[in-house]
């Protein structure tokens, strides 16, 4: 069991369970979350639901879940546009990225974690960063993350290690991870109280979440969902059957 744990915990499915994950193999768990402008910033607000069913509901991990913190990061709005910001109508980026990609999010999400983890003692940074089944965001890469590490570890005399749980699933195992980590308590926890879909969308419920069922979100989770139940992927719209 190693000592401490800084989890980057938005309050969505991938990094509810990399809090399990972390809250499984280390004695204690702190959480921290980025305020960066983002238009699904309400699952921020599904944070405390997610913590107070870890606390209430999971015996297993007796007060390890330490410490809660939101980071403000108001830099992105000045600096890049994108649909994950609620920039509309943007032309497809000149780099074949998609229009939702947030230059530099991910580095800079874990260059602050890696300060307060510095400063907070932690061993590792736990992250839901993952490679299979993403837009092709480079900042998602085994190897962006690998090499962040090192420079981070560098530049700030540290020996933080970077934990990427899920960076070789694709979600249906996601799902499969959590139910291996907490069953199906934390399989449910996930469905109801979590929040993954770009456009934010707390109101409506599908069989897999909350969501509004068509963002490119939404449709991962609810393929991953299909998959992880067993039953066959859903059509998509237009899609000849
Ligand atoms: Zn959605």
């Amino acid at each position: 069991m190693r000592e401490s744990a800084l989890v980057l915990f938005s309050g969505g499915q991938d990094s509810t369970t990399c809090a399990a994950w972390a809250l499984q193999r280390f004695n204690r768990v702190d959480t921290v979350g980025f305020a960066y402008g983002q238009e699904n910033a309400n699952e921020l607000l599904q944070r405390d639901t997610i913590f107070n069913a870890l606390r209430r509901d999971f015996r297993e991990w007796p007060g390890k879940l330490g410490s809660d913190r939101i980071v403000r990061l108001d830099l992105f709005g000045q600096l890049v546009k994108s649909s994950l910001l609620g920039d509309e109508g943007l032309p497809p980026r000149t780099d074949g990225l998609p229009v939702s990609f947030v230059p530099g999010r991910n580095v800079v999400f874990l260059t602050v974690a890696a300060i307060m983890a510095k400063e907070g003692g932690h061993d590792a940074l736990v992250a839901g960063m993952c490679e299979t089944d993403y837009e092709g965001y480079p900042d998602c890469r085994d190897d962006t993350i690998k090499s962040l590490q090192a420079s981070l570890n560098l530049g700030l005399q540290a020996r933080t290690s970077i934990e990427t749980p899920l960076m070789y699933l694709d979600k249906g195992d996601t799902w499969k991870l959590a139910e291996q980590i907490g069953g199906k308590r934390l399989v449910n926890l996930i469905v109801n109280q979590s929040c993954t879909c770009y456009g934010g969308e707390l109101t409506s419920m599908q069989p897999w979440g909350m969501g509004c069922g068509k963002c490119a979100a939404c449709e991962r989770r609810a393929k991953g969902w299909a998959k992880y139940t067993f039953k066959a992927e859903p059509t998509l719209e237009g899609e000849a059957s």
